[in-house]
């Protein structure tokens, strides 16, 4: 089991250029949200409000509601990949070009998240699916749990 580093995110500018190419129309404020997202810590997911405050914060004129359209639309062309980490909605960070799903482990006090990738889950998930009669195509598993008191990275750690 391993940490994910980010190494199978494709550059921005390949990205756009494909983009382009299927005819998207880029508009500065999407453009601006790509570059938002890939400038996320690994591990890092915005929901519409966060994204939508870091808009608001840069430009004045933004909605919540164009936040979502735009958040909706790049997940539907595939740069997004959309999930739901907790009951704040639903949150997104850039869609990877991975042989494997990760999943998420979130700390239900503190909102840490990490990714991981487990072939042994993949593997055991292929063979329910096929056992029910389906090709899994994709998986999204979100392990909730607390941060252990000495766990390094937690932002509520006990100073000793
Ligand atoms: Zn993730
Ligand atoms: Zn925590």
């Amino acid at each position: 089991m391993n940490r994910l580093a980010r190494l199978m995110i494709r550059s921005k500018q390949a990205l756009l250029t494909e983009l382009r190419q299927k005819g998207f129309r880029m508009t500065p404020q999407r453009e601006r949200v790509i570059d938002i997202f890939y400038d996320l810590p690994a591990g890092e997911h915005l929901n519409a409000e966060d994204l939508y405050r870091l808009l608001k914060s840069e430009t004045r004129d933004i909605s919540l509601a164009t936040t979502y359209r735009a958040l909706k639309l790049l997940a539907s062309v595939g740069v997004l990949r959309e999930e739901e980490l907790t009951e704040d909605g639903k949150f997104y960070e850039l869609a990877r070009d991975e042989e494997a799903p990760h999943y998420h482990l979130i700390c239900t006090t503190c909102g840490l998240t990490t990714e991981f990738e487990s072939p042994l889950m993949l593997n055991e998930a292929t063979q329910v699916a096929t056992a029910f009669g389906f090709e899994l195509k994709d998986m999204q598993l979100k392990l909730q749990a607390t941060c252990l008191p000495d766990k390094p990275d937690c932002p509520n750690r006990q100073s000793r």
